[in-house]
C-alpha cells in the first residue's frame, strides 16, 4: 500500500449505509485522504430518515477528507431490495468513473446480510479491474469472529480522532454508535499489531 500513497493514488470505498465506512474504515481512509490520496465514498442505500441521513453522510465524508456518492439516492431502500444485476451494474459504473488503484469493502463474513451483499457486489464488479482490495473488520458484526486468515493492519494513530469524529458526525444513530468503543477497538488491534491505534483489514487482493 505504500507505493499507492506515494503515487498519490485513488482509493474507492464502497459502504452499505451511512455509518459503515466511517466505522469500519476512517481511520485509513483519512489517513489516506491526509497523505493525498483521492479518496471516494460510495453508500449504497438509505433505508430510513433520508433527508438526516444523507446531510449526516455528507458530514462524515466531509470530516475525512473523502467525495461521496449515495449510489441508490432515489430510491429509499435496503441494499437486498436491489437485484443483484442492477447492484453490479452501479458498481461498474462507479469503478469506471473512478478507476480505483485500491478498493475497500465489507467482509463476507460479515453478520449483516446488506454488509455481505456489498461484498459480493463488489468483487463481481472489480472482475477486470486491476486494483488493491481490503475488506474491514471494525465493525461491530466483526468482532466476535476474527478469522486470523489474511489479516493485515493499518496504523491509524495519526487519524483515529478524526475517524471518531466521523462516526460521530451521524448524530442520528447516537445511541447505535458507541464512540468509545470504536476507540478501544482501534487501541486493542493496535496493541495486537504494535500501532498506538490500528483498524484491520482482510487482503482480499494486493500487489506487492
Ligand atoms: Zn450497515
Amino acid at each position: 500500500m505504500n507505493r499507492l500513497l506515494k503515487e498519490n493514488g485513488r482509493v474507492l470505498a464502497f459502504g452499505a449505509h451511512p455509518d459503515d465506512l466511517e466505522v469500519g474504515a476512517g481511520g485509513l481512509l483519512a489517513r489516506l485522504a491526509a497523505e493525498g490520496a483521492e479518496v471516494t465514498l460510495a453508500v449504497v442505500s438509505i433505508p430510513t430518515n433520508a433527508a438526516i441521513r444523507t446531510a449526516e453522510a455528507k458530514a462524515g465524508a466531509e470530516v475525512l477528507d473523502a467525495d461521496l456518492f449515495i449510489l441508490f439516492e432515489e430510491k429509499q431502500c435496503r441494499v437486498e431490495d436491489i437485484a443483484m444485476h442492477e447492484l453490479v451494474r452501479r458498481f461498474d459504473q462507479i469503478v469506471g468513473d473512478t478507476r480505483p488503484d485500491l478498493v475497500i469493502t465489507h467482509s463476507a463474513n460479515d453478520l449483516h446480510w446488506d454488509h455481505g451483499l456489498v461484498n459480493r457486489a463488489t468483487v463481481s464488479a472489480l472482475r477486470r479491474t486491476p486494483c488493491d482490495l481490503l475488506a474491514f473488520l471494525s465493525s461491530p458484526e466483526m468482532n466476535a469472529q476474527a478469522r486470523g486468515i489474511g489479516q493485515c493492519f493499518a496504523d491509524i494513530s495519526t487519524t483515529i480522532d478524526t475517524k471518531i469524529a466521523a462516526i460521530a458526525a451521524h448524530k442520528s444513530q447516537g445511541s447505535k454508535l458507541d464512540l468509545e468503543s470504536s476507540r478501544d477497538l482501534a487501541r486493542a488491534m493496535g496493541r495486537i499489531s504494535g500501532y498506538g491505534y490500528a483498524e484491520c483489514y482482510e487482503a482480499l487482493r494486493v500487489r506487492i
